[in-house]
Parts: structure tokens; sequence; C-alpha cells
């Protein structure tokens, strides 16, 4: 513990760049995914979890989390970051859960389709529902935002989301759980990811709707709101350049998190220590705001 605390409170980030959707296994430093820390108490054991974007950053700190509480996994990534799924695929092996992966784009909605069904044909019903992949690209002028970008985006981030949930729901039970991932920019936007902070903010505000619809159904939807982590995301041009190395400095733990800091919250809500929580949002941020 006082060696992983000493290694995130030093963590330097040098300036550098990926081209999308980018190789954790490429970015100085590695992002700390917990697989060397995490300790698990079968908080989850029996459960069947589909995580996107798990692959890399906090899908896969949550991936291997829940490995680590019992759980087996069905993986989503796009098949570029086959190198990073594998490593995941590895690690959830070890400790001796079911790990299937499933590439594929999201922003097709026949895809979340072939998702859903490829797990349901894998593990049977799936009892969590884990929403993590999203696109962020930073644009500083308006004037230049493309309309392509912003279409990304939202099927990404937003349009996925309803997908997914379509696609599943034939298969969710009551017991079962939704978890969406919105962020600090849902409230808190920064200037230049006008699309993106706006699709968070969707997030946000459709896991509330979500879960008042299917709470009569026994299924509960909450989020995780992470703050500036390091991950991927954020050297595939998530952030100016410029902003890489003082990046996660403006909160008040004056750092940036890293992955595993936030699997926690995803293992909670998807517990039984969770079971009258609904329509929530948990902040992982450092105290910004
Ligand atoms: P990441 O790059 O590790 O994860 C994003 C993942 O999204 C990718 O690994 C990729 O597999 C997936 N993805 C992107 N486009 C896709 C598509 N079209 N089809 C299928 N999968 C696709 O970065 P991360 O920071 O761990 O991001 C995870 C989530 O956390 C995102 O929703 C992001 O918005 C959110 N978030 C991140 C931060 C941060 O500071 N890193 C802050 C707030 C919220
Ligand atoms: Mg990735």
């Amino acid at each position: 513990m006082e060696e992983k605390k000493k290694t995130d409170l030093q963590a330097q980030y040098p300036e550098q760049s990926q081209e999308e959707p980018g190789l954790q296994s490429k970015m100085i430093p590695v992002p700390g995914d917990g697989s060397q820390t995490y300790i698990g108490s079968n908080r989850l054991k029996g459960q069947k979890a589909i995580i996107t974007g798990g692959d890399s950053g906090i899908g896969r700190a949550v991936a291997l989390a829940y490995a680590h509480e019992g759980a087996d996994i069905v993986l989503n990534y796009l098949p570029q970051e086959e190198s990073d799924a594998q490593e995941v695929k590895q690690l959830v092996e070890a400790v001796g859960q079911k790990i299937k992966l499933i590439p594929g784009d999201l922003r097709e909605e026949n895809f979340s389709k072939e998702l859903i069904e490829g797990a349901v044909k894998f593990f049977g019903d799936p009892t969590t529902l884990v929403l993590v992949a999203g696109k962020q690209q930073s644009e500083v002028d308006i004037r230049n935002l493309s309309t392509e970008q912003m279409v990304d985006t939202y099927k990404t981030n937003v349009f996925s989301l309803i997908w997914l949930v379509k696609a599943a729901l034939p298969y969710l039970h009551e017991g079962s759980n939704i978890i969406t991932t919105n962020s600090i920019q849902a409230d808190q936007p920064s200037s230049f990811l006008v699309d993106y902070a706006g699709t968070k903010a969707a997030i946000k505000n459709m896991t509330k709707s979500l879960a008042k619809q299917l709470a009569p159904e026994g299924i509960r939807v909450n989020s995780v709101a992470p703050g500036p982590i390091w991950t991927p995301l954020q050297v595939v041009g998530g952030q100016p350049q410029k902003n890489i190395p003082s990046f996660g400095k403006d909160t008040l733990l004056k750092r940036a998190g890293q992955p595993s800091e936030l699997a926690g919250a995803y293992v909670f809500l998807a517990s039984d220590d969770a079971t009258y929580i609904t329509a929530e949002s948990i902040n992982v941020n450092g105290g910004k705001g």
C-alpha cells in the first residue's frame, strides 16, 4: 500500500500521443490496473458481467477487480486493442475466472445485439452490464469541431448505451444491475470538450430515467463519475497535448487518479452491499469541485 501510494503521488506524465483508440501498454507510465494489488473477497461470486471498454484504463481495472471478486467476464473493445485485451484475458484466467473476448464497434447498433447474444451464449444471462467504453477528443474551437467527430462521440457514448440496454433487457432479471460511466465533465465541462462533456451529462441523466423505468423490474441502474484518470483516452487526443504533464494537478489531491482507484466503486455498485442503491452516481475525482 505504501509503495503504491508513493508511485501514484510521484507519477510524472510526459507529453505523448497515440492514434485512437491507443494501447495502454505503450503509455508512459503504464496506468495502474490493480492486477498486482487488488485483493478480492468473493463480493461478486457467481456474477456474470459484460464490460465494454474493458481492455484498458478504467474498464480493465474493473474487469480485473470483478474477476478477483469471483465474477466471469465478457470483454468488449475495438479490434485494434487486441494486445491489451489479451493481457486482460491472461490476468483474469490466472485468478481462475472465465472470460470471453468479443471485439467490435459499439457505433453499430447490430454489433450491440451481437455482443449481448455472444455473451449469453458464453455464460448464460448476465447479472451485470458495465458500460465503460467511451470516446473523447478535445477541440479548442467549435468552428473546427467536425460533424464526423460529433456523431462518433454521440454514437459511442450515448446511442450505444440505449442499444446495449435494449439488447440486454430480455436477459436481465430481478436483482441484476446496470452501471454506466459518466464524468466530472457532466457537471464541470471543459471549454475544449463541448461534444464529449455533453454526452457525459446525457449519460448521467439517462442513468436516472432508466433507473426509474427499470426499478419495477428489480433492475438497479447506477453510474460512476470519474475525475482525471491516467488512461489511453487522454493521450489519443482527449486532452490538448500541453495539458498532459499537469493532468490532474487541479484536484484537491493534486494528482491524476489511476484506473485501479476506480474499481472499488464499480465493485460496490454491483455487489450485495448496494441492493438499496439505484439512480445514483458515485464521484471518484480526487476532490475536484
Ligand atoms: P480507455 O481508452 O482505456 O477506455 C475507453 C475504451 O472505450 C477503449 O479502450 C475502447 O475499447 C472503448 N471504445 C472507444 N470507442 C469504441 C467503439 N466505437 N466501440 C467499442 N469500444 C470503443 O480510457 P478510460 O479513460 O478508461 O475510459 C473509460 C471511460 O471512462 C469512458 O467512458 C470515459 O469517458 C470515462 N472517463 C474517463 C476519465 C479519465 O480521466 N480517463 C474521466 C471521466 C470519465
Ligand atoms: Mg483501450
